[in-house]
């Protein structure tokens, strides 16, 4: 079993690419077959370093290692497009000399006129070669330089059928398809003869791919056969829709699979979720890692209705795999992002600080972007988020849940967090403050906004003086 990948550079990695990468990575990692990446970088103008880098970087972080292609070579070159063109122009040169194909002198006002025509006439559009002059002359003409492009002559009357994995059997009348070219004026392949013909050097045994490529199959199978290979099995994942069952696009957010990265996703959850995206384990299962996907992955149970890209639930399935990570690995995960945030490095005793707010962050975390601002009371310069400020110190019991904890902390015997609690827990009692309105306060008032990690623990890890100072500058304010 032989599959590809074959993104365009493009743009940056669609999180429907990443999918279509994952099904193929799977089937070819359960059948112990070969997993291809290949560029289809024809198009000079709109190919980017950039985006082709981009795409390497979401395989490897999503851990879809491959076999053969771009980057790590193989029996078939380096596995661009860009440096086929030769091999294209040989295959349509050749079929033109079998008569598959042949050099169209239509001009695009007849052919306009042609669809015009046949529209009013309740025909089918497609173009069936029939405003060529004669062969000779066709022959003779571009002989003498005249630039044309090469059309595939599909043979009609017939049809193309196949059986597609996802969706069944699949039956296109020829007559709906046009003599679609293979080869421009200016020598350069459509997609239609550079990916068929990439597929059948390749020995591309499974093509899967996009729904959105499903009416180009019957071109691709046609070639195949006049180019006398044996055509792939092929299977067409269904497109990812929005919430609101809409084609998935930047209205419902971010759909480069860089913005979840950089979003604070770890990349298992992601692979998980993109697996669910018309897949299931089965079972009650959702949470599967990539061994056991490649375990248990059948293409053919694939479903063939529109998958929904919810950002939601993802973000739930990345609380559990934040949670289900070590305290270390979740501190090498997280270190990084927080040292970022604040344009330093932390020292030796603001790392043990770190290590002791982790586990309390951790928690409740959804996306790893969360921690920075969360500890940057701690670590960083201090400041009042002031919607905070509003919604919590305003209330009539601020200053006094303020005035007391002073009163009670101040003295305390132990900095420690059980000794903390246990103050600001009789602090409520003696002043009849429910655990809302006492220590929401202390909260603004030490953290500076309204989320935060735990409080106890956070006045703990800030220190005694640095906490009564806070504290101080919050009952002066109020
Ligand atoms: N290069 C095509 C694309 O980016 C996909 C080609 C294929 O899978 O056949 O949409």
């Amino acid at each position: 079993m032989r599959v590809r990948f074959a993104p365009s550079p493009t743009g940056y990695l669609h999180v429907g690419g990443a999918r279509t990468a994952l099904f193929n990575y799977l089937v070819a990692r359960k059948a112990g077959g070969t997993f291809i990446l290949r560029s289809d970088d024809t198009d000079a103008e709109r190919s980017e370093d950039t985006y082709r880098d981009d795409i390497y970087a979401g395989m490897a972080w999503l851990g879809l290692d491959w076999d053969e292609g771009v980057e790590r070579g193989g029996p078939h070159g380096d596995y661009r497009q860009s440096s086929r063109f030769d091999r294209y122009r040989d295959v349509a040169e050749q079929l033109v000399a079998d008569g598959k194909a042949y050099y169209s002198l239509a001009t695009n006002e007849a052919l306009d006129a042609f669809r015009k025509a046949a529209q009013q006439e309740g025909r089918p559009p497609a173009y069936d070669g029939s405003l060529e002059p004669p062969a000779d002359e066709a022959a003779r003409r571009v002989e003498l330089g005249e630039a044309a492009p090469i059309r595939f002559r599909v043979p009609r009357p017939g049809s193309t059928e196949f059986v597609d994995v996802v969706r069944g059997d699949m039956e296109f009348d020829h007559v709906q398809i046009e003599d679609f070219v293979i080869l421009r004026s200016n020598g350069s392949p459509t997609y239609h003869l550079a990916s068929t013909v990439d597929d059948v050097d390749y020995e591309i045994t499974h093509v899967i791919r996009g729904e959105d490529l499903l009416s180009s199959t019957p071109k691709h199978i046609l070639i195949t056969q006049a180019m006398g290979a044996e055509s792939a099995t092929y299977a067409h994942l269904s497109l990812l829709m929005g919430p609101d069952g809409k084609k998935l696009s930047k209205r419902h957010g971010d759909t480069a699979l860089r913005a979840y990265r950089d979003a604070g996703i770890v990349p298992e959850a992601m692979v998980n979720y993109l697996a669910l995206l018309g897949w299931s384990p089965g079972d009650e299962d959702t949470v599967i890692d990539l061994d056991s996907m490649v375990e248990r992955f059948d293409i053919g149970a694939v479903s063939r209705n529109p998958a929904v890209f919810d950002p939601q639930k993802l973000e739930w399935l990345n609380g559990i795999y934040i949670r289900e990570m070590s305290e270390h690995e979740f501190v090498a995960a997280v270190l990084p992002l927080v040292e970022d945030d604040l344009g330093r490095q932390l020292n030796d005793a603001e790392r043990s600080q770190f290590d002791e707010l982790a586990p309390l962050v951790q928690e409740r975390a959804k996306r790893l972007t969360e921690i920075a601002p969360q500890v940057r009371f701690v670590f960083g310069e201090f400041g009042y988020d002031e919607t905070s400020w509003d919604k919590v110190m305003k209330g009539d019991d601020a200053p006094l849940a303020v005035e007391k904890a002073l009163d009670r902390l101040t003295g305390l015997e132990r900095w420690d967090t059980e000794h903390i609690e246990a103050a600001l827990r009789l602090m409520l009692e003696e002043n009849e403050l429910s655990a809302r309105k006492g220590l929401q306060p202390l909260r603004v008032a030490i953290a500076g906004s309204s989320v935060s990690p735990p409080l106890f623990e956070s006045m703990a890890v800030l220190g005694r003086e640095r906490t009564l100072e806070r504290l101080q500058a919050a009952a002066a304010r109020l």
